[in-house]
């Protein structure tokens, strides 16, 4: 079984985990209700893609 020559130093260790940041989702308002939604999904508080009603919201 290979094994690593030497230990990784707390410096190196930290170099290689420099990449594994998870980056948060993009969010923007939407244009009709203001809410925050996803870029290209449909607005989950009014219902409302591309300046137009897709689905009906009750309330
Ligand atoms: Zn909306």
């Amino acid at each position: 079984m290979a094994v690593p020559k030497r230990k990784v130093s707390p410096s190196r260790r930290g170099m290689r985990r420099s990449h594994d940041a998870l980056t948060v989702a993009a969010f923007q308002e939407c244009p009709n209700c203001g809410e925050l939604k996803r870029p290209h999904v449909l607005c989950g508080g009014c219902g409302h893609y591309n300046g137009r009603e897709i689905v009906s919201v009750e309330g």
